[in-house]
């Protein structure tokens, strides 16, 4: 039996964009193991599916086509009754027109002409959406409807929950769809026509990680070496191509006379000694913190759609705290809160919170603007603790610069994330054994439990709780270990 010719759709059609490889792979491969979405991914298919389906309550009078997915012809032939019957608007317009599929989130009767409104789960319209949006129009108008406008509806920043200013913005793109729009005809034919032959040979470049980054990067680039330049701190686009044309792959094959700024020369200095470098100071930079010394750490949610007073579009909300409280004789005694039940969680946690820190000399923390922003955002929505929080900002101390400004372990690779820090200095605390272990799926996951309780079992929820409060206080027990051990070092024991 003939194969079915292939198809696009506006997905597919803007990965050839980015890349006719891509594209073969997404078509022939669908099935791949790199295709398959990871927790983060899923999250973010979600939070897209909820704004979707919030973005419909803004066209009341609209009929949904709302179909087996599977189905494309059967949704084509109920959207072209739709039309046929006069419907002043459709949600999921379905359009097959020269082997392209597309399903128009919203399609809206104007005068003589149709809107096509594209909907995306962000704050501002960003460049790739305009060949998305645009080929949705050329299909719409190769169904014979005319386009009168283009929209791009998205989150509107500004608004705060529950009804200061709009949750969406309706921004026009016509213009910009029209610049894309005469050569939307060429470019499908020309994916069609690849896809029907071998996978096409394309350089690896900057393509694969601009808009978006490529699923295949494995397949296409060589694995890098151990130390690579690349992973140089701060490393710019002129130095990597001045590495690159002397033949220097490796940090460690990096010139004594090259130019380098302090921590990539202490980068350069651990790779080639293959131990960890450190810089006098260290001792000085650690005695200004005073005793106790409160380790805290944050986990926020930020949802798309806000559901607290004050809240904006992915604003931050903080959720969850660990504080691990260390006492000049060493003594260490611990706190933790995890939000609970329905309602606004900042009130609970801001009072939880401040009776934590009661009593700190120092509140330390890693990558401390970050906990400096959730304090902030505490005592606005609770004044009744905002003296209290603030005073607590004040006493905020970070201990990231100091790790970057007087040490180096090879095995940092680059990053100053806790993440990569800790397993070097610190392996037998590393969060390997944590169920949770990355602090964007258990934002997710905080989001899941505190925001949509309702879709998991009571006992997976329960689940899920504990882990989460292993994943906070895991944070803040590293903070005192990576202290003493900072001490340990300052003072010549490690
Ligand atoms: S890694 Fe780059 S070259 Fe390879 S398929 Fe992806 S975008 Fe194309």
């Amino acid at each position: 039996m003939a194969a079915r010719p292939k198809r696009l759709s506006k997905s597919r059609f803007t990965a050839g964009l980015q890349c006719p490889r891509q594209l073969w792979w997404k078509v022939h491969e669908p099935r791949a193991p790199e295709l398959r979405p990871d927790a983060g991914l899923e999250a973010i298919f979600d939070m897209g599916n909820r704004v979707g389906e919030r973005a419909r309550q803004e066209f009341p009078n609209a009929t949904l086509i709302d179909l087996d997915y599977r189905d494309l012809q059967a949704a084509v032939d109920a959207t072209r009754n739709a039309i046929a019957e006069g419907a002043p608007g459709i949600l999921e317009a379905s359009f097959l027109e020269d082997r392209i599929f597309v399903a128009v989130d919203a399609l809206s009767k104007e005068g003589d002409g149709w809107v096509v409104t594209e909907v995306k789960a962000t704050t501002k319209v960003k460049p790739q959406h305009i060949p998305d949006a645009a080929v949705q129009a050329h299909v719409v108008e190769r169904a014979g409807l005319p386009v009168s406008r283009v929209e791009l509806m998205h989150l509107n920043r500004a608004h705060r929950h529950p009804d200061q200013g709009p949750l969406f913005i309706r921004a026009d793109i016509t213009e910009a769809v029209a610049e894309l729009r005469a050569g939307i005809a060429d470019e499908a034919h020309t994916q069609l026509r690849m896809l029907e032959g071998p996978l096409p040979d394309v350089a690896p470049g900057p393509h694969c990680t601009s808009p978006y980054d490529c699923p295949f990067l494995a397949r296409c680039n060589a694995p890098l070496p151990e130390h690579p330049i690349e992973d140089l701190h701060r490393i710019g686009a002129r130095q990597l191509g001045e590495l690159h044309d002397e033949g220097i792959e490796t940090v460690g094959q990096i010139p004594s006379d090259f130019p380098l700024n302090g921590i990539q020369t202490r980068h350069r200095a651990a790779v080639l000694r293959n131990e960890m470098v450190v810089e006098p100071g260290l001792h000085t930079a650690l005695a200004a913190y005073r005793y106790p010394i409160a380790m805290l750490d944050f986990e926020t949610i930020a949802p798309a759609l806000p559901q607290w007073d004050g809240c904006s579009p992915f604003g931050k909300v903080p959720v969850q705290f660990s504080v691990h409280t260390l006492s000049e004789d060493g003594e260490i005694s611990r706190r933790a809160y995890l939000a609970d039940g329905e309602g606004d969680p900042r009130p609970g946690v801001a009072e939880a919170l401040v009776a934590a820190l009661d009593g700190a000399a120092t509140v330390l923390a890693w990558n401390a603007p970050f906990e400096k922003e959730c304090l902030g955002i505490l005592a606005e929505a609770s004044p009744e603790q905002a003296a209290a929080l603030l005073d607590a900002r004040g006493k905020v101390e970070d201990l990231l610069p100091v790790v970057r400004n007087y040490l180096y372990h090879p095995e940092f690779r680059g990053s100053f994330s806790i993440k990569n820090v800790v397993p070097a200095l610190l392996p037998a605390m590393a969060y390997d054994d944590l169920e949770v272990s990355d602090g964007q799926v258990a934002s997710s996951l905080l989001e899941k439990v505190l925001c949509r309780p309702e879709e998991l079992p009571a006992e997976q929820r329960a689940g899920l709780r504990g882990q989460l409060a292993a994943y906070c206080q895991h944070d803040t027990a590293v903070m005192v270990e990576l202290y003493r051990f900072l001490q340990e070092v300052s003072a010549g024991r490690a």
